[in-house]
């Protein structure tokens, strides 16, 4: 349903198309992005059958709010304002609403299965209800008793001639105990997966933060992991990246894995 940078809110399932809003071909890496969300949430259905919209800018007005997108039920219409069309997890997020027809954020799908895959933040964290940890004898401990590994890809170009960048990282816990991490900075948002790009036209680094403690608890021998994802463009953002030599590595909770480097030929 609705998806809001920061903002908790809900919800409506029949709004009208923003004015400046029109239809697009779902560009072929959404068919990947389909299959992702239908793998992790155990769903199918027919990508064929959504309807795709782009608005302008950064967000789409829904209800009086600033969205990063919406799917609407009544049409099974996705509208995406034109900066989020690149954004994996935002996409996957309305994905996963059209695959469980249904507008509600459940934590078992949200915040469980497919939580390294989809974004969910403000009102959605909320419709998850409060989390409980499944088992009481946790050890804390810092960020440094995980094991951390990140692995960048150029994927094969996809059939409309776009060409993507992929960088899986993951973090296991090879104790024989569960475990909550200690993360560094602000308790309030303790950073989580990030990555480090650094490129011929200079560098990013962007970390997520916490969604809700879930994201810092791991069972005995879990391994959690995000992919951050980023097409061949012109220039590099928390979304893109040009051609070249990259450097990239990813994080968790401020731990570093090794550089990996990538070539992205013209
Ligand atoms: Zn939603």
């Amino acid at each position: 349903m609705v998806l809001v940078w920061g903002v908790s809110l809900c919800c409506s399932l029949t709004a009208p198309l923003p004015p400046d809003a029109h239809p697009i071909e779902p560009p072929a890496i959404f068919a990947r992005w389909w299959a992702m969300t239908e793998g992790c949430s155990g769903r199918t259905g027919a990508l064929a059958a959504v309807r795709w919209y782009r608005a302008p800018g950064s967000s789409v007005p829904i209800d009086g709010v600033q969205a990063a997108g919406y799917w609407s039920s009544r049409y099974n219409r996705i509208v995406l304002p034109e900066e989020m069309v690149d954004n994996g997890l935002v996409v996957r997020h309305e994905m996963l609403h059209a695959l469980a027809r249904n507008d509600t954020h459940s934590r078992a799908d949200f915040l469980d299965a497919c939580a390294s895959v989809v974004d969910c933040r403000g009102g959605c964290v909320d419709d998850g209800g409060p989390w409980n940890a499944p088992q009481r004898d946790y050890l804390v401990l810092p960020p440094d008793s995980l094991d951390i590994a990140s692995e960048a890809r150029v994927l094969p170009p996809e059939s409309d001639g776009q060409r993507w960048v992929t960088l899986l990282v993951t973090v296991r816990n090879s104790r024989d105990r569960a475990m909550v991490v200690k993360a560094p900075g602000d308790p309030a948002a303790p950073p989580t997966f990030a990555f480090d790009i650094r490129g011929p036209t200079g560098g990013i680094s962007v970390a997520d933060v916490a969604r809700d403690s879930s994201t810092l608890f791991f069972r005995p021998h879990e391994t959690k992991s995000r992919l951050f994802e980023f097409r061949v463009s012109s220039e590099l953002t928390r979304y893109h990246v040009p051609t070249g030599q990259l450097l990239v590595r990813g994080a968790y909770a401020r731990r570093w894995a090794a550089w990996d480097t990538v070539l992205v030929s013209p």
